[in-house]
């Protein structure tokens, strides 16, 4: 339960550094090749690596909506920035509710943002040819490719999933460093590509047994995989509120507004529907914003073009079947 004096607080720390360090030098780190650490590190020094680690561990124990609020305000700042930062706090919950061992190896350090992870999951969507792990005596081998990884240059591990021989799912804390069997490949994006978004390619590689984490079916990891989602509407949120903070006179806080409560409130089932509410309010701020700035939206160093591109990204970013076919319908119908 977040004590809500702490979440006001936290609220208000974030607030400033959104705005005048990361908002500041978006358009820098837009075109940079990757975020700067000391942005990242600014993060760490208010303890938002820790942000809904619990307290015992360091972490400044905020969740649910004033958590969101914070992903959102961010966001609003340096979507970049906030992305690679945003994979390390789903592994933060997960390792909160891992076995003792690895709760009290790496909690702690990962909330005072000493050791920074990325997560991989995209190794196991559906229909893919999967990411293996074989369990060999006291360690893992992992074999396969991961096409999403975010933050490679700016984390210290990478919290991967993978199928074991029984197509459970295993999840095991890799240190994110290239080797003979770890190949990181960039991928060149058209926004956000700072965020240091590679593919990762396994052969044979090892992990010892005591990084394993959890182990769930593959079933129970699906059931909970839409709900894990809610977060990354709260990043549409935050381009949808600058676009409207730079759009004044037109009002758009309202829909923002409206929608970051549907995220709150909504049923697991019903997140897809929000999502897509969220991407497309993104999506239609940012077109706002480039026909009312005009010509000048298009020069580099107009945040317009930046945000719609970063609007675009949210379109596809994190989707699934659900959420996008939400999003097509809103779009098609255009109202
Ligand atoms: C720039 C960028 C950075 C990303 N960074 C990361 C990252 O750091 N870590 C990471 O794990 N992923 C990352 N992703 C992947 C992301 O989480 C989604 O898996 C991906 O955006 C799904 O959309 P898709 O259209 O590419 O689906 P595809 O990969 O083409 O998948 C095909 C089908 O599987 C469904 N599907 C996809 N992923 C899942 C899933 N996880 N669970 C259930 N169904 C699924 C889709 O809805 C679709 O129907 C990143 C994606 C992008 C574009």
């Amino acid at each position: 339960m977040t004590n809500p004096a702490a979440a006001v607080e936290v609220l208000a720390v974030t607030g400033a550094l959104a705005d005048e360090l990361l908002f500041r030098r978006a358009l820098e780190v837009d075109a940079a090749e990757l975020v700067p650490r000391e942005h990242l590190d600014a993060l760490a020094d208010v303890g938002l690596y820790g942000l809904s680690g619990p307290t015992d561990a360091g972490g400044l124990g905020v969740e649910g909506p004033a958590a969101a609020r914070v992903v959102e305000t961010l966001a609003g700042g340096c979507l970049t920035t906030t992305f690679v930062w945003l994979q390390h706090q789903g592994v933060v919950r997960r390792i909160g509710e891992a076995a003792p061992g690895v709760r009290d190896r790496w909690l702690a350090p990962m909330c005072r943002g000493e050791v920074r992870s990325g997560v991989a999951i995209a190794g196991i969507r559906p229909g893919a040819d999967p990411l293996r792990a074989r369990q060999a005596k006291d360690r893992w081998l992992l074999d396969g490719a991961v096409p999403w990884v975010t933050g490679w240059g700016c984390i210290d591990v990478v919290h991967v999933a993978a199928r074991d021989d029984d197509g459970d799912v295993v999840w095991l804390l890799v240190d994110a460093a290239p080797a003979p069997s770890l190949q990181a490949e960039r991928q060149r994006l058209v926004a956000l590509d700072a965020s240091g978004t590679v593919t990762v390619r396994f052969t044979g590689h090892e992990v010892a047994g005591e990084r394993l984490t959890s182990r769930t079916t593959y079933d129970e990891w699906q059931a909970a995989d839409l709900a894990s989602l809610r977060g990354n509407g709260s990043l549409a949120l935050g381009v949808a509120g600058r676009c409207a903070g730079l759009l004044e006179p037109v009002d758009l806080a309202t829909e923002v507004d409206a929608v970051r409560d549907r995220l709150a409130e909504a049923a697991d089932e019903d997140v897809p529907a929000v999502r897509a509410a969220a991407s497309e309010l993104a999506w239609r701020a940012a077109g706002l914003l480039l026909v009312a700035t005009g010509g000048r939206a298009v020069l580099r160093d107009q945040h317009a073009q930046r945000l719609g591109r970063e609007a675009m990204f949210l379109l596809v970013f994190g989707s699934r079947a659900p959420i996008k076919t939400e999003l097509l319908r809103l779009l098609a119908r255009g109202s």
